[in-house]
């Protein structure tokens, strides 16, 4: 056959393969689009479209010219907890969705948007179809803390908040009672000081953010004037980092209220710490304890909205009123064994009493087990694995928060998943990974996919939905206002 008529027999082949087809076109007879290559070239599968995944994509992508990469997502819309997670008034963080968009209309990049992966279509389906896949679903639970009266009406996990107030579809409903006038977050992780800015935000600041409409018209009603910041150890062990303590600090409207005893010993112990935790540590013990300029006691006296750290305390018991709502929380007071961040809170059996109607737990997330045929490690929540290789799973790769536990930045995320996708091409080019025999990639799966019914959304269908939510921001001054439900996404992938 002709090189013309190839590429015109594979033209028709590929008309359902959507906007994909058009980006390969493009890409010319030298690459590796699957319009123009023997269906022979090396076949990627990424599970996840957060950060682990568009960054083990752009790192495939970037080191190889032979490799095709398809993403499977869960939802309609991509980015994962860029989306969902980074908070609506840090829009600066979610600048990364320009470089994954980049990568995601690369020529040999496919997006396939509201594919749940281990019901829609399972682990070894995808394997069948291609010579790797790459499990990054990251981690979608969240710890519970495990105490009596958990169950209450008023007790919320920083997940569910957090999703709802970034419009997470199946956090729509969550509605949180804002009525009262205490809140308690139990950690004091980043999350925990998100959720608490968000809680005490002037109303000014968040409309002019991508916050859900529901979130924005709620929080504006919010009664909630005090945030008590909950940790199980001390100052010196907080989970935060200081720029996130900064904006607690300078939150306009709002004031610190710390307890001086809980720092006692705390200055002398600062010439010892590690550069990052001191100066966390000196902007909680200026905030705590020294006097502050006029004009910051000024803006503190006006202050309407209190937050404040409580350390040395853990959750036993969530106290309840009559009507099964929060009226309380008993916390055990801790004392530290040993010293530096691998210190122990242990009970001293002492207990205290705080009284608030509202408590969310921000203790951390959780990974969790899609597919009974992939391995999955229950106690630390991860897929067990050797530098991404999941162990006793040859061509089973994984990356971000699934490989690692939920804990760290974006950076960290890029780094890891950049390890993922390299041990994976060592693999390829050592011939660990067989890439010798064709694989059918989306091809096959689309076709499978097709006749389960489920509809597929392709990049260009969610640019559709970016583009509807930016004009529908632009309209009341904020940078996009979301869609919703997973239904509106779809009519507009669909029109
Ligand atoms: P995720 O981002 O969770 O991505 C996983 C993706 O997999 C999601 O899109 C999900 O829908 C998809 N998925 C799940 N199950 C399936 C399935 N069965 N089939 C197909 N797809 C599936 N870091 C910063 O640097 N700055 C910040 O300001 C910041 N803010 C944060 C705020 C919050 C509330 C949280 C929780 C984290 C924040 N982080 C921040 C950390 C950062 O979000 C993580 O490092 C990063 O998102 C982890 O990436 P991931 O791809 O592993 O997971
Ligand atoms: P995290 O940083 O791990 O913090 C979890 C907090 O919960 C810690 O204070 C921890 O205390 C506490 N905790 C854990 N188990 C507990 C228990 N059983 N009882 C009581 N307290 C318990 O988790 P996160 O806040 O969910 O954040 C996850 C990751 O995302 C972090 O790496 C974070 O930096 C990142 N993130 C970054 C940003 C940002 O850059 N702006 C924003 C949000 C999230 P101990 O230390 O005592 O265990």
């Amino acid at each position: 056959m002709s090189g013309y008529k190839l590429l015109f027999s594979q033209l028709k082949l590929s008309t359902f393969r959507g906007t994909r087809w058009t980006s390969r076109f493009h890409e010319g007879f030298g690459g590796c689009g699957k319009a123009f290559l023997s269906s022979n070239c090396p076949k990627v599968c990424i599970v996840g479209s957060g950060p682990a995944g568009f960054y083990t994509a752009q790192h495939i992508i970037k080191a190889r010219q032979d490799v095709e990469v398809d993403i499977y997502e869960r939802l309609p819309v991509p980015f994962g907890l860029v989306r969902f997670g980074v908070a609506p008034d840090h829009p600066e963080v979610k600048n990364v969705m320009n470089t994954f968009t980049q990568t995601a209309k690369h020529s040999r990049c496919g997006f396939y948007g509201n594919v749940n992966v281990g019901s829609d279509v399972s682990v070894s389906e995808l394997q069948q179809a291609y010579h790797a896949v790459v499990l990054s679903y990251g981690a979608e639970g969240n710890k519970s803390v495990g105490v009596p009266g958990e169950d209450l009406a008023g007790v919320l996990s920083a997940k569910d908040l957090v999703g709802w107030y970034n419009g997470l579809p199946n956090c729509r409903e969550l509605s949180p009672d804002l009525t009262c006038e205490t809140a308690v977050i139990l950690g004091q992780g980043n999350v925990a000081l998100d959720v608490a800015r968000i809680l005490l935000s002037p109303i000014d600041i968040l409309k002019k953010t991508d916050i859900t409409r529901p979130a924005l018209e709620a929080l504006a009603e919010s009664r909630v004037r005090r945030v008590l910041i909950v940790g199980r150890r001390g100052p010196m062990q907080v989970a935060c980092t200081i720029k996130e303590l900064r904006e607690m600090v300078n939150l306009p409207g709002s004031r610190p209220e710390m307890v001086a005893a809980d720092f006692e010993g705390v200055t002398e112990a600062l010439k010892d710490l590690p550069r990052a935790r001191k100066r966390l540590t000196e902007l909680m013990l200026k905030t705590a304890l020294e006097i502050p300029s006029e004009k910051v006691q000024e803006r503190r006296k006006n202050a309407s909205r209190i937050w404040g750290f409580r350390f040395f305390r853990s959750p036993v018991e969530v106290l309840g009123n009559p009507n099964h709502r929060v009226a309380g929380i008993r916390l055990a007071v801790n004392r530290l064994e040993g010293s530096g961040e691998g210190s122990q809170a242990v009970v001293t059996g002492e207990v205290e009493d705080v009284n608030c109607g509202l408590i969310i737990s921000s203790i951390g997330y959780k990974s969790l087990p899609i597919d009974p045929s992939v391995p999955f490690d229950s106690r630390k929540a991860i897929v067990p694995n050797s530098m991404g290789r999941v162990q006793q799973a040859a061509g089973l790769y994984c990356s971000g928060w699934l490989k690692t536990g939920p804990t760290g930045v974006i950076a960290t995320t890029m780094n890891n998943s950049f390890d993922t996708a390299k041990s994976l091409l060592e693999d390829m080019d050592s011939g660990t990974l067989d890439v010798s025999a064709p694989k059918t990639g989306s091809q096959s799966i689309r076709t499978l996919l097709d006749k389960r019914g489920v509809k597929l959304v392709t990049f260009s269908d969610w640019e559709k939905i970016d583009k509807l939510e930016t004009r529908r921001g632009e309209a009341c001054g904020k940078p996009r206002e979301k869609l919703l439900t997973v239904e509106e996404m779809l009519n507009v992938a669909r029109t």
